[in-house]
């Protein structure tokens, strides 16, 4: 049996009289896709939230590689391995590629940086910054400012911040959005390359995206999963069909 590494646990979060998460539970292998789908406002951003650490639940527990870290904040979480990407841009865009890669691998290490040329002359952070870059294959760019990027190459420069921290598991909301069908082609590529090296709880409106990557499909509709399994279950399930997919 595969020991589960991230265990979502009765999360409910409200907003006055809006139950945003509702009891959600889920679980996370290692080496699986579990993608989160569901209409806008199901809940899926507040619950990412909630796992990442940006925003207290109401009732529930996150606990993370056997441990509870629902009383850990952002950074301790990342620290402990959670990694997220996608939910605002975290980019510099006057900044290099290579300089926005350099400062995710100084906040890796946890440390505040005050002189900016220090900084880029550390030899292990820019290894650090250069295989991440390498990895996403972006190496050719880093001279590049990250406002001449495409937005596909932006995307991939935040999947490379996201890879210094040396993540255990990754948190994506909806990575895929403003992507071209080249760009989430060779996204979806990318992760499915990735899940071997960590598992990827995955919000996602792009079903091709889903259907290619998710090893398990949870549907969230106003705030409760409504069903979990595999894509061709999810696809099969009568109200799944009539929640959300509209046949
Ligand atoms: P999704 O990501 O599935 O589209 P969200 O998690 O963003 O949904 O939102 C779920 C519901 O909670 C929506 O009705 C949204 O308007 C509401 N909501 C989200 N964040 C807040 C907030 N900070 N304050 C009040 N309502 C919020
Ligand atoms: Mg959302």
């Amino acid at each position: 049996m595969t020991e589960t590494l991230l265990d979502i646990k009765g999360l409910r979060k409200s907003f006055g009289a809006l139950v945003a998460t509702d009891d959600v539970s889920l679980t996370l292998n290692p080496g699986e896709i579990h993608a989160l789908i569901g209409p806008n406002g199901a809940g899926k951003s507040t619950l990412i939230k909630q796992v990442a650490g940006g925003l207290a639940p109401d009732a529930g527990q996150v606990w993370f590689a056997g441990r509870d870290v629902t009383g850990f904040n952002t950074a301790a979480r990342a620290r402990a391995g959670l990694g997220r990407t996608f939910q605002i841009s975290s980019l510099a865009m006057e900044y290099t590629v290579l300089q926005n890669a350099v400062l995710g691998a100084l906040g890796a290490r946890g440390t505040v940086w005050r002189f900016f040329r220090p900084v880029m002359q550390d030899a292990e952070l820019r290894g650090v910054a250069e295989a991440a870059l390498e990895r996403v294959g972006l190496m050719d760019h880093r001279d590049k400012r990250t406002a001449e990027l495409s937005h596909g190459q932006r995307r991939l420069l935040e999947v490379a911040v996201a890879l210094t921290l040396k993540p255990r598991v990754f948190l994506m909301d909806e990575p895929m959005a403003g992507l071209g069908a080249g760009g989430s082609k060779r996204l979806t590529g990318f992760l499915d390359g990735l899940r071997s090296e960590a598992p990827i709880l995955l919000v996602e409106h792009d079903m091709d995206a889903v259907f290619a990557l998710a090893d398990r499909i949870s549907v969230l509709v106003y705030g409760k999963v409504i069903a979990t399994g595999t894509a061709s279950e999810i696809k099969a399930n009568r109200d799944v069909r009539e929640a959300y997919l509209g046949q």
